[in-house]
């Protein structure tokens, strides 16, 4: 086949699918970090929430850690990614699915999961709604509590990835291809696909988890901030030259090994950042219930 003709039917077949967040792999490394931080009384009250949370028997029944109470810790943290794919839920142009006990509503909230471009022409509210849950977190009833834990497990990850705040005009790196020749199987993937996958692949679990936890745990630790600083950190980057590749490949842009070393090594700071600044600030936001009033 000539070139001519392979050019469009490749765009067709490699049409990138929208993705959103880091895969599975980096959601549970995230959650992990976040555990190690976090205090006795945080803990509990975690797992207290977590275990009122309608679909806390699904994440026991896939966790793999000896310790259920931190399997549960991990599994929660997909959980905004798992009901896309649930009939339970729905998006806002489905008919609406019938209200389950111990659920505030029944909608999927894609929209939550980033926040594709400063200013007026951005898509997407992560830059609000992580402070809304952290309010509802430490300040809610038991449900909205529970409801909120899961929520903010995952959001806080997803706003440590650049392509979750940011784009070139092509929703977060979704409408932008690349060549990718560390994946075989997909060696033309989404920019944005690219990124999720980089924590590793997506069914990391229990012992396969150690081995990247390690790595993550020796970075230095981060300066907290907040989450608005983080999702400027993250502009930053894409603004920066580390997440784009530069080098055309022989049709599209291609990634290196300089630039797959270099998206790796930030890849591993942003989990690690999230990781630890989600425990600390959990640590603040799930104090005692008494010690909480004023
Ligand atoms: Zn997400």
């Amino acid at each position: 086949m000539t070139r001519p003709l392979l050019l469009p039917l490749l765009l067709l077949l490699l049409l990138p699918l929208p993705t959103y967040a880091w895969n599975g792999a980096g959601h549970r490394l995230v959650a992990a970090l976040a555990w190690a931080q976090l205090e006795a009384p945080a803990r509990e009250q975690a797992v207290a929430l977590l275990r009122r949370h309608p679909d806390q028997a699904r994440w026991l029944r896939r966790q793999q850690e000896q310790d259920p109470d931190y399997g549960l810790f991990l599994e929660a943290s997909t959980w905004p990614d798992d009901i896309r794919r649930d009939a339970r839920f729905h998006d806002p142009d489905e008919p609406p699915t019938p209200l389950l006990p111990g659920f505030p509503h029944m909608q999927r909230q894609t929209h939550w999961h980033f926040q594709d471009e400063p200013g007026a022409g951005g898509r997407g509210e992560i830059d609000t709604r992580v402070e809304r849950l952290a309010r509802e977190l430490a300040e809610g009833d038991a449900q909205s509590r529970a409801y909120a834990l899961p929520w903010l497990l995952h959001l806080v990850a997803d706003l440590h990835q650049p392509l979750h705040t940011a784009g070139r005009g092509d929703r977060g790196g979704n409408g932008y291809t690349v060549e990718n020749p560390y994946n075989p199987r997909k060696p033309f993937m989404s920019l944005h696909a690219y990124w999720d996958e980089l924590p590793g692949p997506p069914w990391l679990r229990g012992r396969h988890l150690e081995a990247p936890l390690a790595r993550l745990a020796a970075l230095p630790a981060p300066e907290q901030g907040d989450p608005a600083r983080w999702l400027a950190e993250g502009r930053a980057l894409v603004a920066g030259d580390g997440v784009y590749p530069a080098t055309p490949g022989s049709l599209l842009p291609l990634v290196t090994p300089e630039f797959h070393a270099r998206a790796r090594q930030i890849s591993d700071q942003r989990l690690a950042a999230a990781g630890v600044r989600l425990g600390r600030w959990l640590n603040r936001l799930l104090v005692p219930r008494a010690a909480a009033s004023r």
